[in-house]
């Protein structure tokens, strides 16, 4: 797959029972992405979407996956 962020090729790490996508990016690292957001976060442009995955990742912490969100955005 591609990543959702930046676009370079990434691991779909998605299981059956989250209703979105799970990414491992090399570039980005490991993020997911509701599915009620995906479409929205698909429509920015490249700054955009990485702006909105440092967001997630600073919300996060270092020892949980950050879940992009476009509430802010
Ligand atoms: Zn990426």
């Amino acid at each position: 797959m591609q990543c959702s962020v930046c676009g370079a090729e990434a691991e779909n790490l998605t299981s059956g029972d989250f209703d979105g996508l799970v990414v491992r990016c090399k570039r980005c690292g490991e993020y997911e992405v509701a599915d009620a957001v995906l479409n929205d976060l698909l429509r920015l442009d490249f700054d955009a979407r990485v702006a909105a995955l440092e967001m997630a990742k600073r919300a996060a912490g270092p020892d949980t996956r950050p879940a992009i969100a476009l509430d802010a955005a």
